[in-house]
């Protein structure tokens, strides 16, 4: 409380703010990070949101999307620092630790300005003068709306910020499915809803806004790439750089493919490796019982959420795949401890 006493006083007089998130940003990355940004405008501050990639153009309808920066764009990378190297608060939502924004990241280490972070995701690296952070919260965008009215600011929220802040709490409970949708996320909904927030309409623009293109890639993963291993209760995608360039795969068209090889009867744990200009990139997602995030971290260089984590392997898509079966054999006590064993 002492601390959002004094983040409180640093709000209160017109200050330069960067705000930035996690490398290739979700619904719930951009939604906390244009959600806060237009709350922080509101309020008299000057506020640049930088990304330290591009992502998909299906949150392209959020308001200030057109004013953000992405970092890895030469063209906008000289003016995102300018614009570090002035600010006096550095936000960093939805990441807890800073190798998740890449080069950003040692420039925040090294930064004088005050860093605050706000976010849900386990084991956080101490890096910031402010944290709110809380595992329980479903989604950052949560966390932003909690932070708000603690804030004393709740007149300030209105339908854009609702609508940004929705779209994270959607997309990270799995659309209200996964176990992380507590009574709070329906608090929060539905406070949001009363503000205006256009619920169907967001889910159409999320999740109804395939190209034929995603759709028949998703269809070819599904019948050509999917691998299950029933006695393992585990099913994977490996998709390689030949694959994406067919099907002229765009950022955010593998995003949810991983689900599908989790909705399989019997399948406690789903991967999904892509392979990408800089290495395998790795999703993993896992049934309620089964904590991934260890596996994640310890193995793959990556993290997470207990059920929903990532990871990156700079070996080739068939020794990464290889080396994953093999761990969870190994690790199959550990992984499934409390999963019953089946008949068969
Ligand atoms: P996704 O599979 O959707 O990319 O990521 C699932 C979850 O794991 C997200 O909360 C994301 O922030 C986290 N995550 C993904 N990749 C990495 C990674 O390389 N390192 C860490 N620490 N977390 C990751
Ligand atoms: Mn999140």
């Amino acid at each position: 409380m002492e601390a959002l006493a004094s983040f409180k006083r640093e709000i209160s007089s017109p200050k330069k703010i960067f705000i930035t998130t996690h490398v290739k940003p979700d619904a719930d990355a951009l939604g906390s990070s244009l959600g806060m940004a237009n709350y922080l405008l509101k309020k008299g501050h000057e506020v640049t949101v930088v990304t330290p990639t591009d992502y998909p153009s299906f949150l392209n309808w959020m308001k200030g999307n057109d004013s953000v920066l992405d970092f890895s764009n030469p063209k906008h990378t000289e003016i995102a620092t300018q614009k570090l190297n002035e600010a006096d608060l550095i936000f960093c939502l939805d990441f807890s630790v800073l190798k998740r924004v890449n080069e950003l990241g040692e420039m925040i280490r090294k930064s004088d300005a005050l860093v605050i972070n706000i976010d849900h995701h386990q084991d956080p690296e101490d890096f910031a003068d402010f944290k709110f952070w809380s595992t329980e919260a479903a989604a950052t965008c949560e966390l932003v709306y909690e932070l708000i009215v603690q804030l004393g600011d709740e007149k300030l929220l209105d339908k854009d910020i609702a609508e940004c802040l929705y779209a994270g709490i959607m997309t990270d409970t799995g659309g209200f499915r996964h176990p992380n949708t507590t009574k709070n996320v329906h608090l929060v909904v539905a406070e949001l809803l009363d503000l205006g927030a256009d619920t169907s309409q967001i889910a159409n623009w999320i999740y109804d806004s395939n190209s034929v293109n995603r759709l028949k890639f998703i269809g070819f993963a599904i019948s050509r790439r999917l691998v299950v291993c029933e006695d393992l209760h585990m099913a994977y995608f490996a998709i390689s750089k030949k694959d994406l360039k067919k099907y002229q795969s765009r950022t955010g068209d593998t995003e949810g493919l991983v689900n599908y090889a989790l909705s399989l009867d019997g399948i406690k744990l789903a991967a999904l490796f892509s392979e990408r200009e800089d290495g395998i990139k790795i999703s993993f997602r896992s049934s309620s019982e089964v904590a991934v995030n260890k596996f994640a971290a310890e193995y793959f260089d990556g993290g997470g959420h207990k059920n929903a984590s990532g990871g990156k392997s700079t070996l080739s898509l068939r020794d990464t795949v290889e080396r994953f079966e093999s761990l969870v054999e190994e690790n199959q006590d550990d992984l499934y401890r409390s999963v019953p064993v089946t008949a068969d």
